[in-house]
């Protein structure tokens, strides 16, 4: 494996020759690496026109290998660098990322296919977490007790634990990644990430920045790939924690994987969110926040709404409105700037959506509104598929209980508040929820019973600021510690509790019994 082009472009609309796909491969040690003979390819495509724009590598264990070995050869010299330090790198980090936004969103759009105004949104969100990674010497301050016993002092700190290996995957390819390595880094750690081989050229763009910003080579390395790369992460026995965000059969694989070999895991896995609408509720607001939440980036969210439970009898007239709505999404190629939700991810996973709209068709459920027979002009190729809303889902159907990851709206029709809370609590997912009302007495008692991680209270879309931790709960996450904010410095730390005495103090002399401070 040689290296090649120091300075590579990354996969973005402007720098791929119209027509040739290009090559993506992986960096290691601070540098793009030139491709293996032999090696496992992907094609990535531009979901808005269904073409071939690059073909990505997918690394052999011996590749995952080498940017474990970068990674931990750059540990120890990173770890020592000061806090203070460590900072500076993020705040230069932040100026990189916040000049380069629109490259970032573009690279986005062009492999993932969701809008430019959210993929800059996606960045935004993702640039909030490395401000709060520049507050670290702050954030990885410790606690001292004076004089525990007598001329006994006390200290507890966190430090880092050392190679950390981040799995990401399609629906955020900047945002999910900055999840997690701008708190390790920040804490002292180095990183190795596998993003998603659907579209892998953003985190390529994100290490030239954190080498422009003077991050140490070997400190930030990825290797794109499947299954293999992702096995030879967990079985490495030099990476010492693994953070994964993906589906939920994944996320309990990595889970049980990564902790069988001894390593410090969070999972988090994919959801089924649903939005009570009580009938209090402001409709107008209430609709609102359904087509955006759940037609937003195509309903390839994990916070995405997919399930509204409304109660009483406000059901048939929000039912009504969103079924005018719906049909009027602007729906086209995610650089067209009235574009209000581009197509979806690859040709598979359009097929397997659609699949799921024939089966709630199958199941009984009435669909109202039919996205299936859209066409967008000169984009036929593409992945494109309209808005669907479904009414009169009921739980036993399978567009209920599976997640569906597109653009389908279920309605599920409630009687009554307990029984709304019921459906949420009794879900398998527990990922984010959202409740529309005017009666603060039903938000409350919500907020306090609901068996879900994140809540919002006429906010559909409750995504934690970065100073707070993202995760949901029950089949949401596997792993003690949600994402970035305080639950993030706790993960990528460990701690140590010092206890000192000099040798001016009092001299006990030999003591045989369990120590106690006097
Ligand atoms: P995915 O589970 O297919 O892939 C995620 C990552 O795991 C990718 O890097 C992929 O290469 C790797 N992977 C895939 N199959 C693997 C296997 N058999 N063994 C080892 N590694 C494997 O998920 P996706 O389709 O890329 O993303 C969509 C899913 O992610 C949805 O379920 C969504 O809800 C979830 N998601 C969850 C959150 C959250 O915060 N809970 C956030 C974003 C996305």
């Amino acid at each position: 494996m040689g290296n090649i082009d120091t300075n590579p472009a990354p996969n973005t609309v402007s720098s791929a020759p119209a027509g040739v796909p290009v090559s993506i491969g992986h960096w290691i040690g601070g540098q793009a690496t030139a491709a293996a003979d032999g090696a496992r390819r992907s094609p990535v495509y531009n979901p808005a026109s269904g073409a071939v724009t690059g073909q990505v590598e997918l690394a052999s264990a011996q590749q995952v290998d080498a940017a474990v070995r970068a990674a931990a050869a750059a540990f120890p010299g990173w770890a020592a660098t000061s806090p203070l330090r460590r900072a500076r790198v993020m705040f230069r980090f932040r100026e990189l990322v916040e000049r380069h936004a629109d490259e970032l969103a573009a690279c986005i759009v062009a492999e993932h296919g969701k809008v430019f105004s959210d993929a800059s949104g996606e960045v935004t969100r993702g640039l909030e977490v490395v401000e709060f990674a520049c507050g670290i010497p702050q954030l990885l301050k410790g606690e001292f007790s004076e004089q525990v016993g007598t001329g006994i002092d006390m200290y507890s700190i966190r430090q880092p634990l050392g190679v950390c290996a981040g799995i990401t995957p399609f629906n955020f390819p900047v945002m999910v990644p900055m999840w997690m390595f701008p708190v390790a880094l920040a804490c002292g750690n180095s990183f190795v990430l596998k993003p998603s081989e659907r579209d892998p050229s953003a985190s390529l763009l994100i290490a030239r920045l954190l080498r422009e910003a003077g991050l140490p080579d070997g400190v930030f390395n990825v290797v794109q790939g499947d299954k293999e790369a992702v096995d030879a992460l967990l079985a490495h026995p030099s990476v010492a924690a693994v953070s994964f965000v993906g589906s939920t059969p994944i996320a309990r694989y990595i889970h049980e994987t990564a902790s069988r070999h001894g390593k410090r895991v969070q999972a988090l896995g994919g959801a089924k969110n649903h939005m009570v609408v009580m009938p209090d509720a402001d409709l107008d607001q209430a609709v609102d926040a359904l087509i955006g939440a759940a037609y937003g980036s195509a309903g390839e969210r994990c916070m995405a709404v997919s399930v509204a439970v409304v109660v009483g009898d406000i059901a048939d007239r929000l039912v009504e409105r969103l079924a005018q709505r719906v049909p009027k999404i602007r729906v086209a190629q995610g650089m067209d700037r009235a574009a209000e939700m581009g197509p979806l991810v690859t040709r598979a996973h359009l097929e397997k959506v659609r699949g799921y709209v024939d089966a709630g068709v199958a199941e009984g459920a009435k669909l109202v509104v039919d996205g299936r027979g859209l066409r967008v002009e000169g984009h036929e190729q593409g992945f494109f598929l309209g808005g669907c809303l479904f009414d009169d889902v009921t739980p036993g159907m399978r567009i209920y209980r599976e997640e569906i990851f597109g653009p389908v709206l279920s309605i599920v029709r409630a009687d009554s508040f307990e029984t709304a809370l019921r459906l949420v609590n009794e879900h398998e997912y527990g990922n984010g929820c959202a409740i529309f009302t005017r009666d603060g007495d039903a938000a409350r008692e919500f907020a306090h019973r609901v068996q879900v991680g994140m809540v919002g209270v006429n906010v559909p879309i409750p995504v934690p600021m970065a100073f707070h931790s993202f995760g949901g709960w029950k089949a949401s996450l596997f792993g003690d510690h949600h994402m970035h904010g305080p639950e993030g410095v706790r993960f990528y730390t460990r701690m140590k509790a010092v206890t000192q005495r000099w040798p001016a103090g009092i001299r006990a002399g030999a003591e045989f019994v369990m120590p106690t401070m006097k």
